[in-house]
């Protein structure tokens, strides 16, 4: 390209003249040769092997037809048959009208009579020969992912218009294509390995483009989108359409995911459908065989939601839309149940979705670092409710609150609850921490380090959900930890399935073993509570003895609690 680049700007450009009769050579030579270099062959054998050396220097040939060994008809199929040597424009020279059909068939870009006309017009004819194929080359290239062939997503986009434009309503679907785990690929086979998987993915995304009409185009690293002539059965060409992927990669380690937007009949233009289509492709992540989605309404709409959540979310907090409910734990060892703290769960009350449970977004804040400001915001009013409760109540209940796993990254985490105790007039060991397991799974120096450095603070860390994270029973010894909060999974069947509840019996030794107190979370029915009891767990949480209440009613429960302590030390 750039070579090609620079002969544009002026340098001379060499042409092969091919004769077999030597004054007809001289007379165009001289012609051409105050403005081109000039190379000349007798016959087409000897013009091939020139082409062949000079393929990347060659500007233009200029061929006779009648010549021995290889005729010019021969030489011009040769040269067309083949991928690289076709970019070379041919001017072929000749006497008789009947065999230009013919040559133009096989890619000659021009003609010139014998015998010859003025030069200025031979000159004119081999000028806007050259630059009539120079510009397509460029033209090409810059439309084109240079590695794939296939065009770039700018042009796609451009083409996909002009087809919507030109072919009317004719119904179109936009396919995604994106390789699984491209990037590990990369580092642990190579990019050579890379490269190679992305030429043969694209060659195989060429075909179905030749096959069935439309356009092709690499997107990014690891990206292919398809836009072609809508067909009915989808979903019942898939599989076959996929085999033949998996067979154009050749290799099972290897999968791709593939989103469609099936064209609905609706006015999208070609860039909409394949965010759609993308967007169903998104919903394959993480699967490691090649499968496919189509795009519905539903996804959509889901996505629109999830957008609309994350752009309110600012908003909300300023407009006070967030509360923090409170749900109580009781401790179940002596024989009343006694309140002994409380889990601060943060609730929304949108203006035009009513009250949204924290599953529904806080997974979505997570994804973008908007959890940061919410928990904070949490933190802080459940430290100012727990010094609320002490001025009124005279009385300290500790409440813990969520700490999600990217706060585990923050080097000012402990810095922050630090100030924010201090703010409130409590101490660190009335604000306990929940942590998820799964975040000691997922990173376990990072959190050991944060734990050690949070509970040298004085903080307790309770750690959140366990029995889901599969934590090895060897990072449990070594953890230092303030309690265990069993997963719900685990409570949910123990009363109708006696292996159930022999796991929160071991869950519970473990516990013991660690020598910290078990909390069971999602605790709903008597019978629940009861074995547990005999299971030997330490404290409860769950809708048996209350759900989540905001702070007004969370009192009462403080109130009735400070009654029946009362009531016993009477008695
Ligand atoms: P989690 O920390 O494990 O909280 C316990 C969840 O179990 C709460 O759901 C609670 O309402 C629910 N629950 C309690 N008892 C019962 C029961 O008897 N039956 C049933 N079916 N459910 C019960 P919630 O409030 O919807 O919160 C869900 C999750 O969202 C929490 O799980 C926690 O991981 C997260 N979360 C809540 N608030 C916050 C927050 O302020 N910050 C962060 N980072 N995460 C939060
Ligand atoms: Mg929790
Ligand atoms: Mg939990």
């Amino acid at each position: 390209m750039q070579e090609l680049l620079e002969r544009k700007k002026g340098l001379r450009r060499k042409i092969l003249i091919v004769d077999d009769e030597l004054i007809a050579r001289e007379i165009l030579g001289a012609m051409l040769n105050d403005l081109y270099e000039i190379v000349y062959a007798e016959n087409g054998a000897k013009a091939l092997e020139i082409i062949k050396r000079d393929n990347h220097t060659l500007s233009l040939v200029i061929l006779d037809l009648h010549m021995p060994k290889l005729d010019g008809f021969s030489l011009l199929k040769i040269l067309h048959a083949d991928n690289e040597l076709r970019r070379i424009p041919v001017i072929v020279l000749t006497s008789e009208k009947g065999s230009e059909v013919e040559c133009l068939q096989n890619g000659a870009a021009d003609f010139i009579t014998k015998p010859f006309d003025a030069p200025e017009i031979i000159r004119a004819r081999v000028g806007h020969s050259i630059e009539l194929a120079e510009d397509s080359i460029i033209i090409h290239e810059t439309e084109r992912d240079s590695l794939t062939g296939l065009f770039n997503k700018e042009f796609f986009f451009e083409y996909g218009k002009k087809i919507d434009e030109m072919n009317g309503h004719m119904p179109m679907d936009a396919i995604v294509i994106d390789i699984n785990r491209f990037r590990i690929i990369n580092e642990l086979y190579g990019r050579a390995y890379g490269d190679l998987l992305l030429k043969k993915i694209g060659s195989g995304v060429h075909e179905t483009v030749q096959d069935r009409g439309g356009l092709a185009c690499r997107s990014g690293s690891n990206s292919f989108y398809v836009y072609i002539p809508h067909n009915e059965n989808l979903p019942q060409i898939m599989p076959k359409y996929i085999d033949r992927m998996d067979r154009a990669i050749g290799d099972h380690k290897i999968s791709v995911r593939i989103g469609i937007y099936s064209d609905e009949d609706e006015a999208l233009d070609v860039e909409m459908r394949f965010d759609r289509a993308k967007l169903a492709c998104r919903k394959l992540r993480n699967t490691y065989t090649t499968c496919y989605n189509l795009y519905n309404s539903e996804l959509h709409d889901k996505e629109l939601f999830n957008e609309r959540l994350i752009n309110d979310m600012d908003r909300a907090l300023d407009d006070r839309q967030f509360q923090v409910y409170y749900q109580p734990k009781y401790n179940i060892k002596g024989n009343a149940p006694v309140l002994a703290s409380a889990e601060a769960l943060i609730r929304w009350f949108h203006p035009d979705y009513g009250m949204i449970n924290p599953g529904v977004f806080i997974p979505l804040f997570e994804n973008n670092g908007l959890i940061h400001k919410l928990d904070r915001f949490v933190w802080n009013e459940a430290a100012g409710q727990i010094r609320e409760w002490r001025d009124k109540f005279g009385i300290t209940l500790p409440v813990s609150v969520n700490v999600s796993r990217v706060d585990v990254f923050d080097p000012q985490l402990g810095e922050e609850l630090t100030e924010i105790i201090g703010n409130n007039g409590i101490t660190a060991g009335d604000l306990l921490l929940e942590i998820t397991e799964s975040a000691y799974t997922d990173n376990s120096q990072q959190i050991s380090d944060t734990v050690s450095s949070l509970r040298r603070l004085g903080f307790k860390i309770e750690m959140d959900d366990f029995g889901s994270g599969y934590s090895s029973l060897n990072m449990l010894t070594t953890l230092a930890i303030d309690a265990l909060k069993l997963d719900m999974v685990f409570i949910k069947n123990i009363c109708s399935d006696s292996k159930a509840a022999r796991l929160v019996g071991i869950m519970i030794d473990i516990a013991r073993l660690l020598e910290v107190p078990v909390i069971a979370e999602g605790v709903e029915k008597k019978e629940q509570m009861e074995l547990l009891k005999t299971l030997d767990c330490d404290i409860i949480q769950g809708y048996y003895f209350s759900r989540p209440l905001p702070p007004e009613k969370f009192a009462g429960l403080i109130e009735k609690q400070q009654k029946e302590n009362n009531d016993a030390y009477n008695r």
